[in-house]
């Protein structure tokens, strides 16, 4: 559940520790921050897994919540199903942001937040524009307020690979589904 701080609550989807670092550094001194792991996008499990053990150090750096509820990878292949020809960057990618937005929004909602903001906005190989386009859906379905902040303006990714260089975070090599290993 939100906090009772008096700062406003916001559930931030992470969708890994190093995009979630400097996201953190600019939220946590305006909002009561909890993290949500929710990426059943990735594969092999062990990738997950590995990824996930970094969201934990950052959870542990910055001293916040971490929620992560279990992944249902058999959805998401369900709802990607038809576009595995695609390339990064195109309609799988959006349809991969809502469904992970989604339930973000659908968390916050139950939880009592007002807002939730995901890190996907950190790195500059994803599209903006998807993944505001994916927020602002989810939040209209879900009737909580989407933070549309992109972290990777102001240098944020390279302030992003500082600190994941200062924690000694994994950093991946590939986005995460298995088409995007090829
Ligand atoms: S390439 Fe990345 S954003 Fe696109 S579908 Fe795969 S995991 Fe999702």
């Amino acid at each position: 559940m939100a906090s009772a701080s008096s700062k406003a609550s916001l559930l931030l989807h992470a969708c890994c520790g190093p995009c979630a670092t400097v996201a953190l550094e600019r939220l946590l001194p305006r909002f009561a921050v909890t993290l949500l792991w929710y990426n059943p996008n990735l594969e092999p499990a062990a990738e997950h897994a590995r990824r996930l053990a970094a969201v934990r150090e950052v959870a542990a750096h910055f001293n916040v919540e971490l929620l992560t509820p279990q992944p249902d990878p058999e959805a998401w292949l369900s709802a990607v199903a038809d576009l595995a020809q695609e390339p990064e960057g195109g309609r799988r990618c959006e349809v991969c942001f809502l469904f992970r937005l989604r339930r973000t929004a659908q968390r916050a909602a139950g939880g009592g937040y007002q807002y939730f903001a995901t890190t996907l906005t950190t790195g500059p190989q994803k599209r903006l524009e998807q993944i505001r386009q994916a927020g602002h859906i989810a939040a209209a379905e879900y009737g909580v307020q989407f933070l549309d902040e992109s972290f990777r303006s102001r240098a944020g990714f390279q302030r992003s690979v500082e600190l994941s260089k200062e924690l000694s975070l994994y950093r991946q090599n590939y986005c995460g589904c298995r088409y995007s290993m090829r």
